[in-house]
């Protein structure tokens, strides 16, 4: 989609710092991060909402979650803990309509829920 920026970064049109990245799935550094750890990892197709996959979408997250692991440990914060989250719509705080799952550690989660 050209008028999205995770497409722009998937393209390396846009320049991010990239720490993994597939057939499938790209996973880079938030450039505004909210913990030492800030990673978002999203996958390469364009789809803009969790309410926008389909039934042949359903892999994607299996694999998104693969690489979340796989990047704790990276970050050394898997046995420490994290947190994933992805943010759907205006009131769920999604600012880039391009599917991502956020992946935050290296320090203490507070309430998910505020
Ligand atoms: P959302 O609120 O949509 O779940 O999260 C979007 C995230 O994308 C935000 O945490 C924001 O800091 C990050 N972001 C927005 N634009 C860019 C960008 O150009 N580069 C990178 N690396 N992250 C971005
Ligand atoms: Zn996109």
């Amino acid at each position: 989609m050209s008028d999205c920026i995770f497409c722009k970064i998937i393209e390396k049109k846009v320049p991010a710092r990239i720490l993994y990245e597939d057939d499938v799935v790209l996973a880079f550094e938030d450039i505004s991060p909210h913990a030492p750890v800030h990673t978002l990892i999203v996958p390469k197709q364009h789809i803009s909402t969790l309410l926008d996959i389909s039934d042949s979408d359903l892999y994607l997250f299996g694999h998104m979650f693969k690489v979340a692991n796989r990047i704790a440990h990276e970050k050394d914060i898997a046995e420490r803990g994290f947190r994933l989250v992805a943010n759907c719509n205006a009131e769920g705080g999604q600012l880039v309509y391009h599917l991502h799952m956020h992946l935050l550690g290296g320090r203490q989660m507070i309430s998910p829920f505020g």
